[in-house]
């Protein structure tokens, strides 16, 4: 084949495409930067990227543009300095708990958490001599009397889950911020809703896979710092866990951010709504929101959460885990899944799948009934989803 030597051959051609870049205008949306390697124009502009995390951009485990955009949205609405995306929720968790601790350090920590993150600490415990006490969140004292020495860490989530208790997040920081103790809270559930940072926390964490991915696509975790020390130092740990988001993820979840407001609103308000009915109706012997009145936290709720308690709710059917179990299989609009957040309301039965490894007591302590069912609310109307609930309902008389 006759070759025009002016022009590399088509092999070398196809692995070089124009990289087209706006000239004149501009994206109003962010591009997704799916490539991990950047090029340099010189040894010293590569040698300087190398030095941390706001260098320029040279591989994706350390620093992807699109994921930069999501990093900066988050830190934003949180009112952080600086932000770190993960993988999932889980990721950020695992990066801020082993970025920051170390054997022999002790981590003060809610009851109530999330399966993954009560395993995890657990695991800290067994395996890597960091001590954890478990404390349950409404209590400032029992804070104060946990510390040691030793005590590096506060562990807290705004809203629990199934339980929807109402962490005490201003009383309990205090008591940590007094004792040099970094204050860190899991915020997946009440994003937008409460703003960690303006009650004394450190670190905020999200599972972004939740409310802001909001479409059950993506799973992704995002921690915020209000200290550039400990961004710089969970970073580095990030890097070597290799916890990076893809950065379609991380578009998928900014697109999933550009609404989360009115998503978060919304819910919110349907969930509240249902709590209410749900009160009024004889199968059932108690709903926890902590937007109800007789919610155990409901004044806490009203200073912490006042545009809105969140979007999960659980209740109790009478008739016990018959019942519970009779209710989630018989919801038709609902759909019996795992996770919340999404734009359709999602049902399940904590005693026999996130919780099973609870027995009878760990369950109650938790504040878990043999019963309970949690309600995830999506974006549908209040009143299809009152309708089938009150079907599935009659059917565990
Ligand atoms: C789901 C969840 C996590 C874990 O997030 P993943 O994205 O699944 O890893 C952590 N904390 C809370 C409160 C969650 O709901």
């Amino acid at each position: 084949m006759n070759h025009d030597h002016s022009r590399p051959h088509p092999e070398t051609r196809a692995v070089h495409p124009h990289v087209i870049e706006p000239v004149g205008s501009r994206p109003i949306g962010v591009p997704i930067h799916q490539g991990h390697i950047f090029a340099f124009d010189g040894a010293d502009a590569m040698a300087d990227a190398f030095a941390g995390p706001r260098s320029a951009f040279f591989y994706g485990r350390f620093a992807n543009p699109t994921v930069r955009s999501l990093e900066e949205a988050v830190a934003d609405l949180e009112g952080g300095t600086a932000a770190l995306a993960t993988g999932s929720g889980m990721g950020a968790i695992n990066a801020v708990l082993m970025g920051l601790l170390r054997s022999g350090d002790h981590v003060i920590a809610q009851s109530c958490l999330y399966g993954g993150t009560y395993a995890l600490l657990a695991g800290l415990a067994e395996r890597w001599g960091v001590e954890v006490t478990h404390v349950s969140g409404n209590d400032p004292e029992e804070v104060r009397a946990a510390l040691r020495p030793q005590t590096r860490l506060l562990y807290l989530e705004t809203i629990a889950n199934p339980t929807t208790q109402v962490a005490d997040l201003p009383a309990l920081i205090a008591v940590a911020r007094d004792a040099d103790v970094t204050a860190v809270v899991d915020n997946t559930f009440a994003p937008v809703l409460c703003r960690p940072f303006e009650h004394g926390a450190d670190i905020v964490i999200h599972s972004a896979t939740k409310y802001m991915g909001g479409h059950a696509d993506i799973l992704g975790g995002v921690a915020v710092f209000a200290d550039d020390v400990k961004y710089q130092q969970v970073w580095k740990h990030s890097i070597e866990l290799g916890a990076a988001p893809d950065p379609f993820a991380a578009w998928l979840t900014l697109r999933g951010f550009a609404t989360l407001p009115l998503r978060i609103a919304r819910q919110t308000r349907t969930a509240l709504d249902l709590a209410h009915r749900l009160e009024a109706h004889p199968a059932v012997t108690h709903v926890a929101h902590p937007g109800l009145a007789s919610h155990p936290q409901y004044e806490l709720a009203q200073r912490l959460l006042p545009d809105g308690a969140g979007g999960v709710l659980s209740f109790d059917v009478q008739g016990g885990r018959e019942a519970g179990r009779t209710f989630t299989d018989s919801v038709e609009l609902l759909s019996l899944a795992a996770s919340l957040g999404d734009v359709s309301t999602l049902v399940m039965h904590p005693a026999s799948t996130s919780h099973r490894q609870l027995d009878a007591e760990a369950l109650a302590a938790a504040g878990i009934g043999e019963g309970t069912v949690r309600i995830a609310v999506g974006l549908e109307h209040p009143d299809d989803l009152w309708a089938d609930i009150d079907q599935a309902l009659a059917k565990t008389a």
